[in-house]
């Protein structure tokens, strides 16, 4: 996958280039500095149970921050590559579909409703944005 250094690898190197990646990796300091160069902030939140009804991993935004779930039972570098994932699909500007009252209350139980925006969810590579997402991650992840 790395080989093949298209406009894609051009696009995301440049991205990447502009972030400030921790060495060593620490995804908490890694969600930090991003946090302060987007003016949004990142929130990675407690893993959710594991259930058929949930990708295994999702993205949460509201009118201020962008929430970052994975779920239950990930290796170390699984949850990173999670992180990464839905990094991607922030920075690259993907759109989810709004997220019903329901879910939101459910996944962001403090936060009001009406400020949540959309969901993220990572199904099984299925279209273009999450080939693109998953691309951003592997390259990250290839740097550490
Ligand atoms: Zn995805």
């Amino acid at each position: 996958m790395l080989a093949a250094r298209g406009r894609n690898w051009r696009r995301w190197r440049s991205i990447i280039n502009g972030l400030d990646i921790p060495v060593p990796w620490d995804s908490t300091e890694f969600c930090a500095r991003l946090s302060a160069r987007r003016g949004r902030e990142i929130r990675i939140m407690p893993a959710l149970a594991n259930t058929a009804a949930l990708p295994c991993g999702l993205c949460v935004s509201t009118t201020s921050t962008d929430y970052i779930f994975s779920v239950e039972g990930m290796t170390p570098l699984h949850r990173d590559h999670i992180l990464l994932h839905e990094v991607g699909h922030l920075l690259a500007g993907h759109d989810g579909p709004p997220v019903s009252d329901d879910t939101a209350r459910r996944l962001l139980p403090d936060v009001d409703p009406a400020l949540v925006r959309r969901v993220l969810g990572r199904t099984v590579y299925s279209t273009r944005e999450e080939m693109d997402a998953e691309y951003f991650a592997t390259l990250v992840l290839a740097l550490r």
